[in-house]
This record gives C-alpha cells, sequence and structure tokens, in this order.
C-alpha cells in the first residue's frame, strides 16, 4: 500500500552513528537506543520492516540522506538546523535537547570565558551542533574534531582535553554509566529539537513519519520510549 521512492521490499532503511548513548549505541552486536526504539515503532506505524545499516561518522550521514540509494532515514539524535534543511528533509521534532560543557572534576577553568583561552583544547564531535557552538563561542581555544563523543569524554577524563561540549541529555548519561570523574559545569540552553533526516526525494515519506510521529505522541508510544530511557 506504501509507495515512497527510495523504500524498497517492504524495508525502510536506516543509518545512524552507534557511539551516543542513550540515543544510540551498540549493545553487543545490537543497535540500542532511544532513537533505535523510536525507529522500530515508526516502522510498525508505516507498515515497514527496519532494516539497520553499521554504523558510521556522524558527519557522513547526512551526505548519504542526500545522495539516497543506500539508506532511507536517519535518527541520530540529529538537531533540524537550517544547514541540514538545505540538504535533506526533517520530520517535526521528536525530542529537545541542549548543549553542555563537561570537564574533570576539579579542573580549574569550567567556564565558558576560562576555557576561552589560547592553547586550551576543546573535544567535540565532528559535523555536529557543539562542534558549532564551541566554534562561534570559545573562539580562542582550540576546537577539536572527534569521530564520537565517548572518545571526547575519554580524552578530557585522561587530561588530553580542558572540555569536551555535546549534547547534555548524552554527555549527562554517559558520567552516570561511566565517568565519574567528570562534571557538568555549563548547561547551554541551545533550545535544539532531534528530528528524522529524510531524502528530499521523498516527501511522501517525510509526511508519512510525520503522522506516525503524531500518532505515537497521542497513543502513548513516546512516552514510553521516553520513560525506558530517561525514566518517567
Ligand atoms: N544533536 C547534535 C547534532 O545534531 C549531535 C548529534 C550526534 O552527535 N549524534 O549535531
Amino acid at each position: 500500500a506504501t509507495d515512497y521512492t527510495t523504500v524498497t521490499d517492504g524495508k525502510l532503511t536506516m543509518i545512524s552513528s552507534f557511539a551516543f548513548p542513550p540515543f544510540e549505541y551498540m549493545d553487543g552486536d545490537d543497535y540500542a537506543g532511544f532513537d533505535v526504539d523510536v525507529f522500530k515503532a515508526l516502522c510498525d506505524k508505516l507498515g515497514l520492516e527496519p532494516n539497520i545499516l553499521p554504523s558510521v561518522a556522524f558527519d557522513t550521514i547526512v551526505p548519504t540522506i542526500k545522495s539516497g540509494g543506500k539508506a532511507d532515514v536517519s535518527l541520530a539524535a540529529m538537531t533540524i538546523t537550517d544547514e541540514r534543511l538545505a540538504e535533506v528533509d526533517m520530520s517535526d521534532p521528536y525530542m529537545d535537547s541542549n548543549q553542555s560543557i563537561c570537564v574533570k572534576k576539579g579542573a580549574s577553568a569550567t567556564d565558558v570565558d576560562s576555557l576561552n583561552v589560547k592553547g586550551t583544547q576543546i573535544a567535540v564531535q565532528s559535523g555536529t551542533t557543539g562542534e558549532a557552538w564551541a566554534k562561534e563561542n570559545l573562539p580562542n581555544a582550540t576546537i577539536v574534531p572527534l569521530d564520537d563523543i565517548i572518545q571526547a569524554m575519554t580524552g578530557v577524563s585522561t587530561g588530553l582535553y580542558a572540555a569536551c561540549v555535546s549534547d547534555l541529555p548524552v554527555v549527562k548519561y554517559e558520567i552516570e554509566q561511566a565517568y565519574s570523574d567528570l562534571e557538568v559545569t555549563v548547561e547551554i540552553p541551545t533550545g535544539e529539537q532531534y528530528g528524522v533526516a529524510v531524502s528530499k526525494d521523498n516527501p511522501g515519506l517525510t509526511s508519512a513519519i510525520n503522522n506516525a510521529l503524531k500518532e505515537m505522541e497521542d497513543d502513548g508510544t513516546m512516552d514510553s520510549i521516553e520513560t525506558t530511557w530517561f525514566g518517567s
């Protein structure tokens, strides 16, 4: 019954960067996280079979979706931005987020002024809104783009970087899970919203996804996925 340009064999193919917990990460050989659950629920609503591709670097996702053929959609805790909307379609928002600055506990430089200093190394994830924020707001520091936020937080933990800038819910979650030696010292209210990226060749799919997201808000599916990953 469905007829979306890029969707073949009744499968909806999703690409993401599985190193951004709790939104997407590898649990052994399994794809796990909030976005994976949202994706599966979306497929359910759309009557399509979920097909998840192996993890890629975050900064390759928009070009991949734009060029089409390989993946139909991406759920990657991806902030809806004008730059991205110029390349791909994005669904209505399904999650709110903000940025954060994270340092080692006891560090002397903990705020924007003390980190915005020549020679200070700030770790970010390449191609993210955190990277853009850091470049704009910490212009005197050296911004170091890395493949993923785990690398960035590990580097802060070992003293390689003075701080990292990334999405607050991810940094908070990772501090709880694995980095008790780190802390968030600045919460940055960027007011970001995550959306599903879809090829512009597939406008019918974007509107079907928007309808499905609306249904998931209305019938409690979204609430129950949020409770699973973030508590009540
Ligand atoms: N929300 C941020 C962005 O869209 C980070 C996403 C990510 O690293 N997966 O750039």
